[in-house]
């Protein structure tokens, strides 16, 4: 979602629950017009991407299940499970259909849908990206189970494979003349306390400025000038990610990462300023489920009530 220049903070942007049934502001393939629209710049839009099977289990599953229907179909901005392989989509609000549970997104990618085609739907045409470059802030959040395919979705750097955070780098740097500068700030929210990962003993916190609206002090800001040296930035910033994590026994997926963008263009006498923020989301456990115990119960809560405040917003 993106936000208005000037009211980074201020301004609440509208959010339609999947299941809400509201229906697509901007139908796939159908992007004109939307770029500076009020709907553009201030609802959140939401995608539903659905993972191949990957696992032993699942493909044992998947190959056991051949010439029946899929459980899962999606098409255009729906999604329909199969009414007995739904589990009952807890907690969020369904249409049922003839045996079957629908849900109404912005968007739906089925398991076979390439990391381009993602990027094209859920951050080209909502444009929040090319938006940045003109001083509107913006956000791109991967939310779901552990192993449901966030890093993948985001932070894939494999040649071929390149997820939201290499193409985005690349659209911004690639549209950045010797007017715009890029710089970089990469952090992981872990147990409600924010930890910097381009500098882990660097002292990092959240403000509320009047002016700028809620800002990040304290974290190092890395200036970018091309996508190999930004992937260099992000990959030795995500090992320490790894070592932070063991000392505190810690795993990727029990932390938020958000890495932020600050871009800076200079047009004529104006500065325009805009903030992308990418973020992997800690996925969501109900803990009675997981038994975790001690340290994995207590960043269970801490995940849960983020994600719930989160929600909340
Ligand atoms: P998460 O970040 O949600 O915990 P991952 O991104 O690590 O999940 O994905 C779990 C596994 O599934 C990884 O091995 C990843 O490579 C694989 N995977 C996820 N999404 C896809 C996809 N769309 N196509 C192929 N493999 C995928």
């Amino acid at each position: 979602f993106t936000t208005p220049p000037g009211s980074p903070a201020a301004s609440p942007a509208k959010l339609d629950s999947p299941g809400g049934g509201s229906a697509p502001a901007t139908p796939r393939g159908t992007k004109k017009g939307s770029k500076k629209s009020d709907d553009a710049t201030t609802r959140v839009r939401v995608f539903v991407r659905v993972r191949p099977a990957v696992r032993k289990n699942e493909l044992e599953a998947a190959e056991g299940d051949k010439g029946s229907t899929s459980a899962i179909h999606c098409q255009g901005s729906k999604l329909w499970l199969l009414e007995d392989a739904s589990g009952g989509g807890e907690g969020t609000k369904t249409e049922k259909k003839g045996g079957t549970r629908q849900f109404v997104f912005d968007g739906s990618l089925p398991p076979d849908s390439q990391q381009e085609e993602v990027y094209r739907l859920a951050v080209e045409e909502t444009d929040v990206v090319s938006a940045v470059l003109e001083g509107i802030n913006g956000c791109v959040m991967c939310y779901g189970q552990t192993g449901a395919g966030k890093t993948h979705t985001l932070g894939n750097v494999n040649k071929g494979s390149e997820g939201v955070v290499w193409r985005a780098l690349s659209q911004i740097l690639g549209n950045a003349n010797g007017n715009t500068t890029v710089s970089l700030s990469y952090v992981q929210i872990y147990m409600e306390q924010i930890y910097d990962l381009l500098d882990p003993q660097a002292n990092v916190d959240l403000r509320e400025d009047p002016k700028e609206g809620v800002v990040l002090t304290g974290a190092m800001s890395e200036p970018l000038t091309d996508i190999e040296q930004a992937v260099n930035v992000i990959e030795t910033a995500n090992r320490n990610r790894v070592t932070s994590a063991t000392a505190m026994n810690d795993s990727s997926s029990r932390s938020h990462s958000v890495l932020l963008l600050d871009v800076t263009t200079r047009a004529g006498a104006k500065i325009l300023k805009g903030k992308l923020h990418l973020v992997d989301l800690a996925g969501s456990e109900r803990v009675k489920k997981s038994e975790v115990q001690g340290q994995a119960f207590d960043e269970a809560v801490a995940i849960n009530n983020s994600l719930t405040t989160l929600g909340r917003c």
